[in-house]
């Protein structure tokens, strides 16, 4: 998954290209900059990489999800329907906008399943944002039918998928909007940073004034930049941008490594006929940042999630083990409104609506559901003492079970 795995040199030399002139922002100070502009290249490195007309740069993927909706016109008491499966960033930029998340059911895609969606439309209904998690996708097709038909925004939250297809297009690159995130367990990383993806000039134009104080970036210097809307601060650095820079050029031998080890992974588990793999929607190729898995129950996918961590294997559940950040299951700090600001009336409803909803669909599959990080750095060695063992585990407590019945 992560392009830390393979930092350094290249990643380096980008920033001792911004350190030698000290600019380190990325507006201004034309001169000084000596011809650097590393958020710009970037940008153009990402369209030219993904296919995007337009991409503006943010300081993480959170603030890229914010500003995405802003310039979508998303925001108080709109709905946007989103699956219970995510991570809390895609929840936490909804409530920020002054917006009202809608959770509704995932299916064995692992994001957000269109019957689900459907059901939950309502007259308030202004967005659809799947969430392509764990490196794969949303049935995209379906979903802007069902947004085509009810005339709603389609908002791709791909930040941990950078890297996969759909239909031959970039995920992040085939709604209205989409964002990655290239925080430091990403894909690419850049520490922290992020960008929205869209080929409508409307929509690039808001991201890149929201991003900077509402800047139109027109004048002939900063002071002279007229403010047609009001902004914020998002922006990215020029040192972050440049490590960036260095991480997406490297992007493709990322990807090879990924779906190199994720196959030579997916072989051991195939032994084993009782696992079933997450689902990729037909036209859809999985950036293979993970691999995610399926056991037949609840109690034998917790017996062996159990035994793997007691042997050190890294393979996470995230409806018991993994985290509270990433299962709606978790998240008792947002079921309890538990926010510093004053939230709207119509987000306290929506956040003890969640609090009572029962998620069974969800549930069903969240907990028969193993995920386990690709790494780029795996030998082959490696790969197959963890394929062996995976296998071992997974045997046995099937084993176990058949004795018991
Ligand atoms: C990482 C991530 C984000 C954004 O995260 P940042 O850490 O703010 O860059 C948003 N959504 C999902 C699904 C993510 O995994």
């Amino acid at each position: 998954m992560p392009g830390f795995e393979l930092f350094g040199e290249e990643e380096r030399k980008e920033v001792n290209d911004v350190m030698e002139t000290g600019i380190l922002m990325r507006y201004g100070f034309d001169g000084p900059r000596k011809g650097h502009w590393k958020a710009k290249e970037l940008e153009e490195a990402i369209n030219k990489t993904f296919g995007s007309r337009y991409a503006q740069l943010t300081s993480s993927g959170t603030a890229a999800l914010t500003t995405a909706m802003a310039a979508l016109g998303i925001g108080f008491g709109d709905e946007i329907i989103m699956p219970a499966f995510t991570f809390v960033a895609s929840f936490e930029a909804v409530m920020s906008v002054g917006a009202v998340p809608v959770l509704v059911d995932i299916d064995e895609t692992l994001t957000l399943d269109p019957a689900a969606v459907r059901a939950a439309i309502t007259p308030k209904t202004k967005c659809v944002m799947p969430v392509h998690m764990c490196g794969s996708m949303a049935n995209l097709d379906a979903l802007q039918a069902i947004c085509d038909e009810h005339n709603l925004i389609l908002l791709e939250d791909a930040c941990q998928s950078i890297g996969a297809t759909y239909k031959g297009k970039s995920l992040g690159t085939i709604g209205a909007a989409g964002t990655f995130s290239f925080d430091f367990v990403k894909t690419i990383t850049c520490a922290e940073g992020g960008v929205v993806m869209t080929n409508s000039e409307d929509v690039y134009t808001k991201c890149d004034g929201y991003t900077d104080h509402g800047h139109d970036h027109k004048g002939a210097d900063r002071g002279a930049d007229l403010h047609p809307f009001l902004g914020y601060n998002y922006r990215i650095s020029e040192l972050h941008a440049a490590v960036g820079l260095a991480q997406i050029r490297k992007l493709d031998t990322f990807l090879t490594l990924q779906k190199k080890n994720y196959r030579a992974l997916r072989s051991y588990l195939e032994q084993v006929p009782e696992i079933t793999f997450r689902k990729v929607p037909e036209g859809g190729e999985d950036s293979c940042s993970f691999i995610s898995w399926f056991l037949p129950t609840e109690e034998i996918t917790k017996d062996v999630v159990a035994e793997l961590k007691e042997q050190g294997i890294l393979a996470g559940n995230f409806y018991w083990f993994v985290n509270n950040w990433h299962y709606v299951r978790k998240w008792d700090h947002l079921k309890d409104a538990k926010a510093l600001h004053n939230l709207s009336s119509k987000q306290r409803n929506a956040l003890q609506k969640i609090k009572e909803a029962k998620f069974e669909a969800s549930d069903a599959i969240m907990c028969r559901c193993i995920s386990t990080a690709i790494s780029l750095v795996w030998s082959e060695d490696q790969i197959k003492e963890k394929g062996e063992k995976l296998v071992a585990v997974i045997k046995n407590v099937l084993a176990r079970q058949t004795q018991k019945a």
